[in-house]
C-alpha cells in the first residue's frame, strides 16, 4: 500500500481531535505543532501539499525592511524575531544571504538615508546578522559589475535570509515531520462539506484523484486554506470579523545572470522592489504586486514584459533577455488579512496593506480560521494554532518544541564524518557551489544517513538522475516510498525544483524521467508521465486546479 492510501485509509472513517483542511505552509505547521503534542489530527489539501501559494514565493525568510517605509516597526520587528528564530532551527536549510541595492533616480531614498532605514532594520533584528554597508557609486560597481550604473548613486548591503532548496520543500518537511509523529496527512483530498452537532464535526471528502468519497469526525476544524478561506467559512456558514484580499505576484526564472551569491535590490518605475534571487545555476527575477480578484492567475504577457523591461534596464547583460530566456515561471496571490468592516484597501495604496495575520477561533463552533501568514512567520502560525486548539478544549501535551528545526550539530557532524569517510564527495563532483553531502544533509536531516549506506552499497545511487537537476538517483527511491508523490508535478515541482530549473523543453526528451516515473508510479508511469505534459504549462505552473483539464 502507498504512503498516500495508508493515511487516507486513515482518515476515512476516523475520528479525530482536529481536522486542517489545506496543506500549505499554515497548514503543514498546524499539523506539525498538533501532532507532535499528542493531538489526533487529520490533515488533507485537495491539491498537492504547498501546492498553491506556498510554492510560489520568493523564498525568502525575512524581517521586511521595506514595512518600515509604513513605520510598521512592531511587525518588523515581529518578523526579524520569526526569521531570527527559522535561521537558528534550520542553519542547513535557510542560509543568511546578503541584499544589495542599487539606487537610481527610482528609488524614493538617498544612499545614505537608506543606509540609516539599514541601520535600524538591523537593530530592529537585535543585530542578529552581518552589518549593513553604504555603497558609494564606485564600490558598488565594483562589487557588482553586472549593475548598469547609468544614474544610480549608490547603494547599499544588508541581510536578511532564504530557502536553500524551495519554499514547497521546506513545507513539506513540517508534512513529513506531522506524519512522524501520527498525523493522518492526504495530498488530493478535498473537503466539500461538513456539519456540526453536539458530538463535533462530520466532514465530507474526496480524494480529488479517483473521485472517491469519504467521511471522518473532528472535534475542531482548521480552515489553512490560504486564499480560499473566505469560501471555506462561507460554504460552512462561520462568520469572521477578517477577510482575505489578493495580491498577485510572479517571478521569472532565467539562466543565471549574477555571479555573486547575492540577492540584487532595485525600484522598478513604479518605486516599487523587485529582486534578482540566486537559484543554484539560475536566476529568479521578481515580484510584482499587482490587486486581484481571484486568487487563481496566471503569468500574463503585460507582467512578463514588465519584468523583462525592467531587469534590463538596470543590468549590463552581454544581451537584453528576452521571453525566450525565461526557463520557467512562479505565480501566485497573497493572501492579505483586513478587517471585515474596513474598506481603506479599496482605496488607500495597495502595496502599503499590512502583511500581518489574524487568527480567528469560533468557540461555539469549534472552528479556526488563519488568516493570511507568510513563511517566515511559520512556527508563530504553529503556535498560536496550538493555544486555539487548547482553549476550544483539545488537551495538548506541553510544548516541547521539538516540532521544527534540523538534528543537533553532534548528529550533522557525524553525518559529515561517515560521508568523509566513504568519499562521497570525490564520488561526484560539486554541482552548483555545493557538495552531494550537503546537498543531502539538508534535504533529508537523519533520513540521509540511510542514503550514505544505499550510496556505500550501489555506487550508481549517487548518480544525477537527468542532467543538472540537481537530484541523485538514491533520492528518488526514498521519495517513491516516503514523500507521497502522487502526480510528476508534486515530483518536479514541488519534493525537487527540477521543474523550474529545466524547464518543460528539456524534460520532455529526458530519459532519466522515464526511469524516475517507473520508481514512482510503477505500472501508472505512462499515464502520469502524459498526463503532466498534457496540462497547459502556465495554469501548471500557478498551481490552477483546472490546469490537467
Ligand atoms: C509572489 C509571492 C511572493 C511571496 N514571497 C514570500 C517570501 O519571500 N517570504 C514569505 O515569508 N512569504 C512570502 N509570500 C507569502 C507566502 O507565500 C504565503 O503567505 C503562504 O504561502 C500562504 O500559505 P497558506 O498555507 O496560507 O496558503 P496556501 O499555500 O495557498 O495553502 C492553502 C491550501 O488550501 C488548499 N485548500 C483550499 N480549499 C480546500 C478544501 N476545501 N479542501 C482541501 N484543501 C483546500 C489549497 O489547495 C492550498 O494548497 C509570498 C507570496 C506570494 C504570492
Amino acid at each position: 500500500m502507498s504512503l498516500r492510501s495508508t493515511n487516507i485509509a486513515k482518515i476515512r472513517g476516523g475520528d479525530f481531535d482536529v481536522l486542517i483542511v489545506g496543506g500549505g505552509i499554515n497548514g503543514a505547521v498546524s499539523a506539525a505543532a498538533l501532532a507532535s503534542r499528542g493531538a489526533r489530527v487529520a490533515m488533507v489539501d485537495r491539491g498537492d501539499f504547498a501546492g498553491f501559494t506556498s510554492m510560489q514565493s520568493s523564498n525568502l525568510v525575512w524581517g521586511g525592511f521595506k514595512y518600515l517605509e509604513n513605520y510598521e516597526i512592531p511587525l518588523v520587528r515581529h518578523l526579524c524575531m520569526s526569521r531570527n528564530r527559522l535561521i537558528k532551527a534550520y542553519p542547513a536549510n535557510l542560509k543568511e544571504i546578503r541584499f544589495l541595492a542599487a539606487l537610481d533616480e527610482h528609488s524614493p531614498y538617498k544612499p545614505w538615508f537608506a543606509g540609516l532605514g539599514s541601520t535600524a532594520y538591523w537593530a530592529i533584528g537585535n543585530c542578529f546578522t552581518k552589518p549593513p554597508k553604504v555603497y558609494s557609486r564606485e564600490r558598488l560597481h565594483k562589487a557588482e559589475p553586472v549593475i548598469d550604473m547609468d544614474g544610480v548613486q549608490g547603494g547599499i548591503e544588508y541581510s536578511d535570509a532564504y530557502v536553500v532548496d524551495n519554499d514547497s520543500r521546506f513545507v513539506f518537511g513540517f508534512v513529513r515531520g506531522a506524519l512522524n509523529v501520527g498525523a493522518a496527512c492526504a495530498n488530493y483530498v478535498e473537503l466539500t462539506n461538513a456539519t456540526r452537532d453536539s458530538r463535533g464535526w462530520s466532514a465530507e471528502l474526496t480524494d480529488t484523484d479517483t473521485g472517491d468519497t469519504f467521511t471522518c469526525k473532528a472535534r475542531v476544524i482548521v480552515n489553512a486554506a490560504g486564499p480560499f478561506v473566505d469560501d471555506l467559512n462561507t460554504q460552512l456558514g462561520i462568520e469572521s470579523t477578517h477577510q482575505i484580499v489578493f495580491s498577485k505576484g510572479i517571478h521569472l526564472i532565467v539562466p543565471r545572470i549574477v555571479s555573486n551569491e547575492k540577492v540584487l535590490a532595485f525600484f522598478d518605475d513604479t518605486e516599487r522592489l523587485f529582486y534578482v534571487i540566486p537559484m543554484g545555476s539560475r536566476s529568479v527575477i521578481g515580484t510584482t504586486d499587482e490587486r486581484v480578484v481571484d486568487p487563481v492567475t496566471q503569468v500574463d504577457e503585460e507582467d512578463r514584459d514588465f519584468l523583462l523591461e525592467q531587469i534590463n534596464k538596470r543590468l549590463d547583460l552581454p544581451k537584453p533577455l528576452t521571453p525566450d530566456d525565461i526557463i520557467s515561471t512562479r505565480c501566485g496571490v497573497r493572501p492579505l488579512v483586513v478587517e471585515r468592516t474596513d474598506n481603506s484597501h479599496t482605496e488607500t495604496d495597495w502595496t502599503s496593506l499590512s502583511r500581518k495575520h489574524a487568527l480567528e477561533m469560533d468557540p461555539a463552533d469549534s472552528f479556526i480560521t488563519i488568516f493570511g501568514g507568510k513563511i517566515t512567520d511559520c512556527l508563530n502560525i504553529g503556535e498560536e494554532v496550538c493555544e486555539a486548539a487548547i482553549e476550544l478544549g483539545v488537551r495538548l501535551d506541553k510544548d516541547r518544541k521539538d516540532w521544527y528545526g534540523e538534528p543537533p550539530k553532534a548528529t550533522r557532524d557525524e553525518f559529515f564524518r561517515q560521508a568523509r569517510l566513504m568519499g562521497l564527495d570525490k564520488l561526484r563532483k560539486r554541482a552548483n557551489f555545493e557538495t552531494l553531502s550537503t546537498r543531502l544533509w539538508r534535504r533529508y536531516g537523519m533520513r540521509a544517513f540511510a542514503m550514505l549506506e544505499a550510496i556505500r552499497d550501489d555506487p550508481s545511487m549517487s548518480d544525477e538522475i537527468i542532467e543538472g537537476a540537481e537530484y541523485v538517483r538514491v533520492e528518488l527511491f526514498y521519495a517513491a516510498k516516503t514523500e507521497m508523490i502522487t502526480k510528476l508535478d508534486d515530483f518536479l515541482r514541488r519534493r525537487s525544483k527540477i521543474a523550474l530549473i529545466l524547464g518543460r523543453g528539456i524534460l520532455e526528451d529526458a530519459d532519466g524521467l522515464r526511469e524516475a516515473c517507473q520508481l514512482l508510479f510503477g505500472e501508472d508511469a505512462d499515464r502520469r508521465f502524459v498526463e503532466y505534459f498534457a496540462a497547459d504549462p502556465l495554469a501548471q505552473a500557478a498551481g490552477d486546479p483546472s490546469a490537467a483539464a
